[in-house]
C-alpha cells in the first residue's frame, strides 16, 4: 500500500488516467480555437467541444444547448446568482437560499445584499437538511430566485431536491442548484428535479481543475442570465472568452465515465464507507455522525471524535488526507459553520473529520484508516484530562 493516502475527494479528485488521454491531443497537434470556423483546425476544436457538451448534458438530462462553459462552480454561482439578480431586476429583489450552501453562494449572496437585494438564508434541521416548507414560507411576490444546493460539501446530505423544485414552479420563482458535489455521483434529472440553473465543476467528478459548467434552462421557462464577462461573445454571450478545449474535452469525457459507472461505483464507496464507520464505531466511544445517517452521499462520512481536536488528529495521521471541521485560515481556528449550523456545540464541530472517499481508494486503505483513526483517537484521548473525566 502507498502513502500518503487521499481520503479527501470533496475538496478535489484525481484526473481519472482516461480523461486524461482524451485531453492530451488537444494541448499540442490539435490545438485549434474552437471559434476559428474558417478552418480544420478550429473546426475539429469546435466539433470536440460539442460532443463534451453532448456528454455533460446527458449526465443531467439537458440539451447541449443548455450548458454554459465556466471555469468551474465557483464561477457558475457566481454568474447564476449576479446574472438573475441583474436580468430579473423589473421582477423584484428577493434571493433565498440556504445557511450551510458553499462560500462561494452565500459571499455571492452577501455582494447582492449590498447592492440592494434582499437574501433569505434559510436554517436546516439538526440532520442537515433544509426544510421545503420552509422554502415555501420564504417567498414573497418579490422573490425572483431560490438557490440550494444538491449535496453539501461537508456533511454530504442530500437536499430535497424535486419538493423544493416542485415549490419554484408551482411559484414561477426560479430555481439554481450547486451541484458540484453531486453531479456524477448521484442521478440528477434536471426536468424531474424542477431545475432551472445548475452549477458544475469538473474537478470534483475526475476531470481537470479551472472547467465547469452552468446549466441555464431555454424552455419552460426560458431563463434570461446577465453576462459578468463580456468580450467575444462564446457561450451565447453568457460566457466570453476562448473555449479551454482540452478540459472542456476532459470534462465531457469524465461525465460520460461517471455516468456509466455511477450505479458500480456508489455502490462501492458505500460499502467501504460503512465498513470505515464500522470499524470507528466498533473501536471508539463518544463518536458523533453528523448529517443525515441515509439522505447523504456514498463516499461521504463527517464523524465528530468528542475530546480530540480535530486538528491534532489529521496532525498525528499525517500519511492520510482528510480534512477537519476547523478553518485554519487565521491564528484562532473557527469551527465550520455548517457544522454550526446543525445545533453542534463549537468543541464538537471542533473535533469533527469529514472522510471523502473515492474511485481509486481500495479496500485494504479503508482498513488501514478505520484501525489509525482508533488508535489515534485512543492515544490522543490518553492526554486528555476531559476524556478521563467522562470515562470515570
Ligand atoms: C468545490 C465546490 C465549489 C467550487 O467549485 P470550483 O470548481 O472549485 O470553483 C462550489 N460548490 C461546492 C458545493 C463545491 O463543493
Amino acid at each position: 500500500m502507498k502513502t500518503p493516502i487521499f481520503m479527501d475527494h470533496h475538496s478535489t479528485t484525481p484526473v481519472d488516467p482516461r480523461v486524461l488521454t482524451a485531453m492530451m491531443p488537444f494541448f499540442t497537434e490539435k490545438f485549434g480555437n474552437a471559434a476559428s470556423r474558417n478552418h480544420s483546425f478550429g473546426r475539429e476544436a469546435e466539433q470536440v467541444v460539442a460532443q463534451a457538451r453532448g456528454q455533460i448534458a446527458h449526465l443531467i438530462h439537458c440539451d447541449l444547448k443548455e450548458i454554459i462553459i465556466t471555469s468551474g462552480a465557483t464561477e457558475s454561482n457566481n454568474i447564476a446568482l449576479k446574472g438573475i439578480a441583474e436580468a430579473y431586476r423589473d421582477k423584484g429583489n428577493h434571493v433565498i437560499t440556504a445557511v450551510t450552501e458553499h462560500k462561494a453562494i452565500l459571499d455571492t449572496a452577501l455582494r447582492l445584499e449590498k447592492q440592494g437585494m434582499r437574501v433569505t438564508y434559510l436554517p436546516v434541521h439538526s440532520d442537515g437538511l433544509v426544510d421545503p416548507g420552509a422554502v415555501l414560507a420564504a417567498i414573497t411576490d418579490q422573490t425572483i430566485l431560490i438557490s440550494i444546493m444538491i449535496a453539501n460539501n461537508e456533511i454530504g446530505v442530500i437536499h430535497p431536491i424535486a419538493q423544493i423544485g416542485k415549490i419554484a414552479k408551482e411559484k414561477g420563482v426560479l430555481f439554481h442548484t450547486d451541484a458540484a458535489q453531486a453531479a456524477g455521483k448521484i442521478p440528477i434529472d434536471v426536468n424531474a428535479m424542477g431545475i432551472d440553473l445548475m452549477s458544475l465543476s469538473a474537478h470534483k467528478m475526475y476531470g481537470p481543475k479551472g472547467v465547469g459548467a452552468l446549466y441555464v434552462r431555454k424552455k419552460n421557462p426560458r431563463v434570461r442570465v446577465a453576462p459578468l464577462i463580456d468580450g467575444g461573445g462564446q457561450e451565447g454571450g453568457i460566457r466570453s472568452g476562448t473555449l479551454n478545449v482540452p478540459g472542456i474535452v476532459g470534462f465531457g469525457k469524465a461525465c460520460e465515465i461517471a455516468e456509466e459507472e455511477m450505479e458500480q461505483e456508489g455502490a462501492r464507496l458505500a460499502r467501504f464507507r460503512n465498513r470505515l464507520q464500522e470499524i470507528i464505531w466498533n473501536g471508539l466511544d463518544e463518536v458523533y455522525l453528523n448529517g443525515h445517517p441515509t439522505e447523504r452521499l456514498p463516499h461521504n462520512l463527517n464523524i465528530s471524535f468528542a475530546y480530540v481536536e480535530g486538528e491534532s488528529l489529521l496532525m498525528a495521521m499525517n500519511e492520510v488526507a482528510l480534512s477537519s471541521g476547523s478553518a485554519c485560515t487565521t491564528a484562532t481556528p473557527t469551527p465550520s459553520y455548517v457544522l454550526r449550523a446543525l445545533g453542534i456545540e463549537s468543541d464538537l464541530a471542533h473535533s469533527s473529520i469529514r472522510f471523502g472517499l473515492g474511485r481509486f481508494n481500495t479496500e485494504e486503505e479503508v482498513e488501514y484508516v478505520g484501525r489509525r483513526v482508533v488508535e489515534t483517537v485512543k492515544r490522543l484521548r490518553l492526554m486528555s484530562p476531559l476524556y478521563e473525566m467522562f470515562s470515570v
